[in-house]
């Protein structure tokens, strides 16, 4: 059984810290122990925290500033909350580093983007060359309303088993140059990032859908909490290590 630390959503007027209930039920009907992790100040605490749980899920949320990625903000940026970038920046740095499972939900693949150095289209209007398909969806949560497609060689492919995937759609930012270390795991049919991965970690898996809101309909969902639990595991009982280097 292992412990999945979860970022929450932070409300910038209340200062409430708090996550949907979905990403606590999906990560405990994949056999772990789901744990909320509020933003810290980047410094000893972030290290603490990594260590003291076996894998990670980075939440959906607003947008990410985009001064993290060397731009002003554009009229079509979202809200943001620079404690939670800050924190989600300096804790995806410290697993990759320690080799700790991480998945990155919508915001969440954004922020591994980032933490590896990439950038972000700051609105998917802004992205050149065509009409790009709706990928603010107006549907239920639940409901899969744009195609992606896996590249086959990849961990992605190898959680799915698909080729081809419906996948529901909450964002208007989309990834453009991808990090360093990352690759495209798989994109909309009209070019959009709709995955990546980590070429050289066990298990730092970003996608910009929102499994945690299907996996009771469509099972191939569970599958992804299911793989990072696993990995989590693996990670726990010290049999993986990062980066092909012995640990410790
Ligand atoms: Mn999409």
């Amino acid at each position: 059984m292992a412990v999945i630390g979860i970022t929450c959503m932070q409300d910038g007027e209340n200062k409430r810290v708090w996550l949907h209930r979905r990403y606590c039920r999906a990560v405990e009907a994949a056999g772990g122990v789901p744990v909320l992790l509020p933003p810290l100040r980047p410094g000893p605490a972030v290290g603490r925290v990594a260590a003291a749980v076996d894998g990670l899920i980075l939440a959906g949320g607003g947008d990410i500033d985009p001064r993290f990625f060397g731009e002003e903000p554009l009229p079509e940026t979202g809200r943001i909350e620079p404690e939670r970038d800050l924190f989600e920046i300096s804790l995806v740095r410290r697993a990759l580093a320690a080799g700790m499972p991480l998945l990155g939900i919508c915001r969440g693949m954004q922020v591994l983007n980032v933490a590896c150095k990439g950038d972000l289209y700051q609105d998917i209007s802004l992205i050149g060359g065509g009409r790009r398909f709706k990928h603010r969806q107006t549907a239920p949560r639940w409901y899969p309303t744009h195609e992606i497609h896996i590249n086959p060689e990849t961990l992605l492919f190898g959680i799915t088993g698909q080729r081809r995937l419906r996948v529901n759609s909450f964002h208007h930012q989309a990834v453009r140059r991808l990090g360093t270390g990352l690759r495209a795991a798989a994109r909309a049919r009209d070019g959009v990032v709709e995955a990546v991965e980590h070429k050289e970690a066990a298990f730092a898996l970003g996608v910009q859908f929102h499994p945690e809101a299907m996996w009771t309909r469509y099972p191939v969902f569970l599958r992804l909490f299911e793989a990072l639990n696993q990995a989590a595991e693996t990670h726990r009982d010290g049999s993986d290590p990062p980066f092909g280097r012995k640990r410790g």
